[in-house]
C-alpha cells in the first residue's frame, strides 16, 4: 500500500523534516535606508516587502529580523525608538508582530565587542538549532556585504537586495558565485517555493 503523502506541521515543517527560514535585514531591504533612523513618521516601506513577508509565511518559512543599530551604541537614539520604527514598519504592512518568529537587534557601533553585531552569524545559528531548521532551505536577505557575509559563516543562503544601499562588489566578494542578486525582496520572494 503507497504511504500517504507527508502532510506539512502547522508550523510549515513536513513531517520528521527540518524547517525552512528567512533571515531578514530591516534597513534598505524592508524600510528604506534613511541612516540612523529613530523617528518612526520617517519609515518608508520598500515596494512589495508586505507582500513578500506574507507570501513567505504562507509557504511555511519562519521569518526573522537581524538587524544593526549602532545609533543605540552611539547614543543617537534608544532601543524603544529601534522598537518603535519596527513597529511603524509592521503597521504599514499590515502584519502583526508575530509575523516575526524572532527579532536580533544588535546595538554596538562596530568597534565595540559584539556578539551578534552582523557579520557576526551567531544568531542565526541559534536559530537554526532552536528551530530545527535545515540551512540549506535557510535565506539571509540583504543589501550589505555584512548580510551576505552573515548568511556565508552560518552556512545558510546569501541573498543581496539592490533595494537599499547597495555594496553589490564586497557582497560578491564575500560569497562568490554563491551570491543570489534581486533587484529588491519582492522579486526574492517570487522564487520561493
Ligand atoms: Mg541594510
Amino acid at each position: 500500500m503507497p504511504k500517504p503523502d507527508p502532510q506539512p506541521a502547522p508550523d510549515g515543517r513536513p513531517c520528521g523534516g527540518k524547517g525552512k527560514a528567512l533571515f531578514l535585514d530591516r534597513d534598505g531591504t524592508l524600510i528604506r535606508d534613511k541612516g540612523f533612523l529613530s523617528d518612526p513618521a520617517g519609515v518608508e516601506l520598500i515596494p512589495g516587502a508586505a507582500s513578500a513577508l506574507q507570501h513567505a509565511a504562507r509557504l511555511g518559512y519562519l521569518i526573522f529580523l537581524v538587524t544593526n543599530q549602532s545609533g543605540v551604541g552611539r547614543g543617537y537614539f534608544s532601543l524603544d525608538d529601534v522598537a518603535a520604527v519596527s513597529g511603524r514598519m509592521l503597521d504599514l504592512m499590515g502584519l502583526p508582530p508575530t509575523v516575526f518568529a524572532g527579532t536580533c537587534v544588535a546595538v554596538e557601533t562596530p568597534d565595540q565587542p559584539s556578539l551578534y553585531r552582523k557579520p557576526s552569524p551567531r544568531f542565526v545559528l541559534e536559530m537554526i538549532a532552536k528551530h530545527s531548521l535545515d540551512p540549506h532551505r535557510c535565506y539571509m536577505v540583504g543589501d550589505k556585504a555584512s548580510d551576505v557575509l552573515t548568511a556565508v559563516r552560518a552556512g545558510i543562503r546569501p541573498v543581496f537586495v539592490a533595494s537599499g544601499r547597495p555594496e553589490l562588489e564586497a557582497a560578491r566578494r564575500a560569497a562568490g558565485d554563491d551570491l543570489a542578486v534581486f533587484p529588491s525582496i519582492r522579486e526574492f520572494a517570487a522564487t520561493l517555493a
